[in-house]
């Protein structure tokens, strides 16, 4: 069942998206060969509370952490550890989730640590892309296939391999709702897109197979070829235009910027 979000949820799910934005901006900042992705989770963590917001991931199904902070051919769900330090030439996806009065925010970014290869460049390059492409589908009156559809048309001509086995979803007063948001799909088919419907879209490509596995951890998702993966994602509402992105940091106007003493 899809549920309707009234603009007064929606306003929660707004704010939790600008804590999330504020704070993803900060963990990304913050991202430099050395440290720890222990560091930048206790980092984020502290920033959400402090804002008054909950993580959504921790607990989770019995996640542990803040962030999910997948590295190379890690394509969701690492757990963040000290012993896990960051590389230059790495690429590190950071996906993060907020809650504020009982309702979730979501959203990932796949950064690269210094200097990376150019066909790289491209892998994380296409996958924003993507994502920009599904957002783009998603108002009122088109429908699931349309994003999917999007995403396919960006990755699949660059012969990148679209992950299946994890999709977007729903997102309001759980972190994943109905309905299911695949990577992938027919335009004109499945489900009509209405006003109020909140989504996370979340495309994952890698470099050579789509096919994925889980590690003993029984978190973290790897490519079964150790081909490099990037995940992008934001939270949005359809609207009957515009889909209005709710994880997107807004810049704030100089007066209330003078006001906060910023
Ligand atoms: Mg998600």
């Amino acid at each position: 069942m899809i549920i309707l979000k009234a603009e007064r949820e929606i306003g929660y799910m707004r704010e939790a998206g600008q804590i999330l934005a504020r704070t993803l901006a900060a963990v990304k900042a913050a991202v430099e060969p050395g440290i720890s992705t222990m560091d930048l989770d206790r980092m984020a963590e502290k920033m959400i509370r402090q804002a008054g917001g909950k993580p959504s991931f921790k607990g989770y199904k019995g996640f542990p952490a803040t962030l999910c902070t997948s590295i190379n051919d890690e394509v969701v769900h690492g757990i963040p550890s000290t012993k896990r330090r960051i590389k230059e030439g790495d690429i590190l996806s950071i996906d993060i989730g907020v809650i504020i009065n009982g309702y979730h925010a979501d959203a990932a970014v796949t950064i690269p640590v210094g200097e990376v290869s150019p066909k790289i460049q491209e892998l994380l390059a296409a996958t924003e892309k993507a994502m920009w492409a599904g957002i783009a589908q998603a108002r009122a009156g088109k429908r699931l296939g349309d994003i999917g559809a999007a995403i396919q048309a960006v990755g699949d001509p660059l012969g990148f391999g679209i992950v299946r086995d994890f999709v977007g979803h729903g997102i309001g007063q759980s972190l994943h709702e109905d309905p299911q948001v695949p990577n992938y799909g027919t335009p004109g088919y499945g489900t009509v897109l209405k006003a109020g419907m909140c989504l996370a879209i979340e495309p994952m490509f890698n470099m050579g197979t789509h096919i994925v596995k889980v590690m003993p951890d029984q978190w973290t998702v790897v490519t079964t070829d150790g081909g490099w993966s990037a995940h992008f994602e934001h939270s949005l509402v359809v609207r009957e235009g515009e889909p209005e992105v709710l994880t997107v940091q807004r810049v704030e106007s100089p007066q209330s910027a003078v006001g906060s003493g910023q």
